[in-house]
């Protein structure tokens, strides 16, 4: 006799049954732990300020085929150009790095070859799954991929890459997987729309503590 004893199969079929039940269950717990998060409301909005210098005029608009909620910025005094990129808001960076491709526009190059995307770009994580980012930077990001920030803190600088006509900041707020409204220390911007060119001037907010 050289065949196994009945015993010996037994234990086999039963260690195998075990074996596909951790399997099953370690899935179901992969699933949940994913989907979980997923499904939870989101926090309430935090109070986002402008990602610009404190108290400088920036001018917000949109145009058509820009998609709705995007907000370019640009300053309505001086250069675009090298003009520091705020957090808006306290989080972790999520992205920082070279979102499509980043063409050859720059101050000595202003009408040079266009890139695609959104360029030198920064991802932040606000929490209560609040997101906010920040395209066509000059350089690359002053920030890393997992860095903490505080608001105020800069990101990098204005400027032109990746799909970009001119020197401005392309700035979006996200709840989830949704783009949003934007809003600036607690009021809306009024851009919710792509249908036609809209512009607003906002006053940058985003002060150190004890400013105004
Ligand atoms: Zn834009």
């Amino acid at each position: 006799m050289t065949t196994g004893s009945p015993t010996t199969a037994r234990s086999r079929r039963r260690a195998l049954r075990v074996l596909v039940g951790v399997v099953a269950a370690a899935a179901v717990l992969g699933v949940a732990l994913v989907v979980v998060p997923m499904l939870r409301p989101a926090g309430p909005r935090p109070l986002f300020q402008l990602p610009v210098t404190c108290g400088e005029t920036w001018q917000l608009g949109t145009y058509p085929g820009h998609d709705d909620y995007d907000v370019d910025l640009f300053p309505i005094e001086g250069e675009a150009w090298g003009r520091p990129v705020l957090a808006s808001y306290a989080g972790t960076v999520t992205e920082a790095g070279i979102n499509g491709s980043l063409g050859g526009r720059n101050p000595e190059n202003p009408e040079g070859p266009r890139g695609r995307g959104g360029g030198y770009w920064v991802k932040i994580d606000h929490g209560g799954k609040w997101e906010t980012q920040y395209l066509h930077m000059l350089e690359p990001p002053l920030v890393k991929v997992g860095q903490q920030v505080a608001q105020g803190d800069q990101l990098g600088l204005v400027g032109s890459t990746g799909n970009s006509g001119a020197p401005h900041l392309h700035y979006e707020q996200r709840r989830g997987w949704e783009k949003v409204e934007t809003h600036f220390d607690g009021e809306p911007s009024g851009i919710t729309t792509d249908e036609r060119e809209y512009t607003v001037q906002r006053t940058s907010g985003n002060c150190p503590p004890g400013v105004s």
